[in-house]
């Protein structure tokens, strides 16, 4: 079974970077349907990753 792709609300202020804690500015929703914040700093160092997982990245 698949789900469709929910519409998630945007980012606030009070999403924080899943590695530094830092305000989040993007979000990478996985293949698997879990998601991941990250700051700016993150984003950059993780985007080949999540695009080698398929992720979608929400900015
Ligand atoms: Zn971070």
């Amino acid at each position: 079974m698949t789900s469709p792709t929910l519409a998630r609300p945007d980012l606030t202020a009070a999403d924080r970077c899943d590695r530094c804690g830092a305000a989040a500015q993007v979000r990478a929703v996985l293949a698997s349907g879990g998601e991941l914040l990250f700051c700016g700093h993150h984003a950059r160092e993780y985007e080949g990753k999540l695009k080698e997982m398929a992720a979608e990245i929400q900015r």
